[in-house]
């Protein structure tokens, strides 16, 4: 039976895999929108080739680009943020989130508001909203399949158990291309080393955050509202090759794994068969090649990003998605030459410090006022710094 399928951020690294998969099940899915913030050209071609019956691109000034390069296709184009936010909600079977940062909350909450299975990916959406984000899930019945390769594993190894049996769940991190560097070598880090990650192939913003780790900060903050064992529960360990994706010990001392290949389509492919598996192209695991796999503490010292994660979950309200805004402005300032690589977790950290945090988000709106006030104020910090 073909499924319908709507995907957000088409034009990027986890939306191309997620079409990827789609390509080698021809006549299994009908694409209903797929969307893009300005790369007009690429998202009209992509439209052009799945036969959707929508595209939008989120900056207005691109959709002029998008009418054209969509022109005598009868493809529906449309351009901003609302009709970013009317794609997502029209209905489909499943709903790929793939738009990068808090840009991607406000059609994630769209969809939800439909009802939908929601394959998410765009973790800032999540650590953004919290609690607005899971009870909007709850209220219209929606459903959450973690993208996240790590969320992904956890989600699988929690199968067909109980929350409550649960003693650890241990994020997996490769440490990303800086693990080894020292303190003085880390304030020289380029953008191009940061985004060169030896394991995995990302967008430059993820690639960025899984340099100085912040990635696996949001991700810890992903992990707290996905699977509600207590932030305490929750723990960190640095395991390079990126076999392992995460683990789930339970109370008789039993721990699941998920093994796989460092490449995005398996988790994709486990939201979109799930309940069920599809076939991928990658390569099976070849655990005698791969020969060892080791595990280190993360270094706190070196890579204060965790630390950060972990205090402003702990204080939840509105820290979370200060320490994400914060955290989007920096790494954009890093990714364009303006700031030094350590000093992304410092920006962090003085925001954070300073904010008089106000109370937590209620709603969207909340959350989205609170994302663009902290912007303004990273920005600041970084103009007079
Ligand atoms: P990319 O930068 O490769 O792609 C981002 C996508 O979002 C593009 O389609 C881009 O459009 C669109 N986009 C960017 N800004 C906006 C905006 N303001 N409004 C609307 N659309 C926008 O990112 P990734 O695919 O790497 O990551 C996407 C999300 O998935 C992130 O949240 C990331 O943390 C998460 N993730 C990614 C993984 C990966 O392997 N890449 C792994 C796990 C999670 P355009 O092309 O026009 O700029």
């Amino acid at each position: 039976m073909t499924r319908s399928i709507t995907i957000l951020g088409a034009t990027g690294s986890v939306g191309t895999s997620t079409l990827d998969l789609l390509r080698r099940e021809p006549g299994e899915w009908r694409v209903e929108a797929l969307t893009a913030n300005c790369s007009a050209k690429e998202l009209a071609a992509l439209a052009r080739e799945f036969d959707a019956r929508l595209a939008v691109v989120g900056d207005e000034e691109c959709l002029s680009e998008l009418r054209a390069a969509l022109e005598g296709s009868g493809i529906e184009a449309a351009g901003g943020q609302r009709a970013l936010c009317e794609a997502a909600a029209r209905p489909v079977d499943i709903t790929m989130a793939a738009i990068v940062g808090c840009a991607g909350l406000a059609p994630v909450m769209a969809a939800i508001e439909q009802g939908g299975t929601i394959a998410l990916a765009n973790k800032e959406a999540l650590v953004s909203a919290g609690e607005v984000m899971t009870t909007a899930v709850e209220k219209h019945g929606a459903t959450l399949l973690p993208v996240d390769s790590e969320h992904n594993a956890i989600f699988q190894c929690l199968h067909g158990n109980d929350v409550a049996e649960v003693r650890w769940i241990t994020l997996t991190a490769s440490g990303g291309p800086l693990r080894t560097c020292s303190a003085e070598e880390l304030a020289r880090v380029t953008p191009e080393q940061a985004v060169a990650h030896p394991n995995w192939s990302m967008g430059a913003k993820i690639s960025v955050d899984s340099a100085t780790m912040m990635n696996k900060g949001l991700e810890l903050i992903e992990a707290h509202h996905l699977f509600p064992v207590g932030l305490d529960r929750i723990r960190i360990v640095i395991h390079p090759q990126s076999v392992i994706h995460s683990m789930v010990e339970y109370r008789d001392g039993s721990t699941l794994a998920q093994l796989g290949p460092p490449d995005m389509r398996v988790p994709i492919a486990s939201c979109l068969a799930w309940p069920r598996r599809m076939e991928t192209p990658c390569a099976p695991l070849d655990l005698p090649a791969i020969g060892e796999l080791s595990f280190f503490a993360p270094d706190e010292v070196r890579f204060p990003a965790t630390r950060l994660a972990r205090e402003a979950a702990e204080a939840g309200g509105a820290a979370p998605a200060v320490l994400n805004a914060a955290n989007e402005i920096a790494v954009a300032a890093f990714l364009k030459g303006h700031l030094p690589f350590t000093r992304i977790a410092l920006v962090v950290e003085t925001v954070l410090n300073e904010s008089n945090l106000p109370p937590a988000p209620e709603n969207l709106e909340d959350v989205l006022a609170l994302d663009a006030a902290t912007r303004r104020r990273a920005a600041a910090l970084l103009e007079t710094t």
